[in-house]
């Protein structure tokens, strides 16, 4: 991890409480004079740092876990710190994602002895954090309610054929480690989707809660990341995936898609002893992201909450009444 402390100018005063001040460079970017009396401070800790400047006014913070803000990009930049060591430290952060994702050592032992583990893969070459500067890519994230602190990558040019398309580029975790990702094109060719993924893999075991007694499985990315679940990426849960999802040791719920495919994974479900949730959602809402983006998060997860089944006549009963509605 970058020590920003590096970056600081020669001549700066530490202080007794922590704070480190210095000229601060952000003032003139700010319309400002430049700042003479060492009115900028930075604090830094194992969990990141936290600037303010008591000139202008700027403030930014990062938080080790968490993706660098626009402001903490710019104060960086500003202070001298190269374009490709800012992206460093991106996905080095990306790493140590800790925020509500680290499960608890009980859990990751168990799942260690069970030989549950994949290999650390790299992103695309030259994949870079999407922010507000990137369009369309920032708003397709937001009209599908990706959380803003889930680093969601691009690529603004590549040699391969596929890297030359607008795409999003979700990285796939584990541990907190990246083992893959999935790629989601943004022209309308085919195909649509391009997973660079392992067997067994299941997208969002970092996204869960160490408290959670509920772990919601859904089919694809967009639909675990906007309600924060878990992908199995495709209408099927394979062993090996069922065996990672019960090291969870929680109550599962599983939610297909909407349609004759999200059914398979119904019955797959009903296989393995775990609850389905069929909510009655309209014609047009086909899946948990149709549902997020229409009602929000909180009242979709009520809706799955209120129709989780495990009975499984009454799950035969909803696959068949689901089925009439959506095909009407
Ligand atoms: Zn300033």
């Amino acid at each position: 991890m970058i020590d920003v402390t590096s970056y600081l100018p020669a001549r700066r005063r530490p202080s007794a409480s922590g704070w480190v001040s210095f000229n601060a460079p952000c003032c003139e970017h700010m319309s400002e004079t430049a700042d003479r009396r060492s009115r900028g401070g930075i604090k830094t800790s194992d969990a990141g740092w936290s600037y303010h400047c008591f000139n202008c006014g700027y403030t930014a913070s990062f938080i080790l876990g968490r993706n660098l803000s626009f402001k903490a990009r710019k104060l960086m930049s500003w202070l001298g710190v190269p374009a490709e060591e800012i992206e460093r430290v991106n996905l080095e952060s990306l790493r140590h994602r800790s925020m509500t994702g680290l499960l608890t050592d009980r859990e990751r032992t168990s799942r260690t002895l069970q030989g549950i583990e994949f290999e650390e893969r790299e992103l695309p070459p030259a994949a870079e954090l999407v922010t507000a500067q990137h369009e369309p890519h920032w708003t397709y994230l937001r009209n599908r309610c990706v959380p803003e602190d889930y680093p969601v990558m691009t690529v603004i040019e590549n040699d391969k054929v596929h890297w030359t398309r607008p795409q999003v580029i979700v990285p796939f975790t584990y541990d907190n480690r990246v083992v893959g990702y999935s790629s989601r094109m943004l022209d309308n060719r085919q195909p649509r989707y391009i997973h660079d993924t392992q067997p067994g893999y299941v997208f969002g075991t970092d996204l869960q809660g160490a408290d959670w007694r509920y772990v919601i499985v859904v089919e694809g990315v967009f639909d675990a990341l906007s309600i924060g679940g878990l992908a199995v990426l495709h209408a099927d849960i394979n062993d090996a995936q069922a065996r990672l999802i019960r090291s969870l040791d929680r109550q599962v719920i599983v939610v297909p898609d909407q349609d004759a495919a999200g059914m398979r994974l119904v019955d797959r479900a009903v296989e393995l002893g775990w609850s389905v949730s069929m909510p009655e959602w309209p014609a047009d809402v086909k899946d948990v992201n149709d549902a997020v983006i229409r009602w929000g998060r909180v009242a979709t997860v009520i809706t799955i909450m209120q129709a989780k089944e495990t009975s499984r006549i009454k799950i035969e009963l909803s696959k068949k009444k689901l089925l009439k509605n959506k095909t009407k």
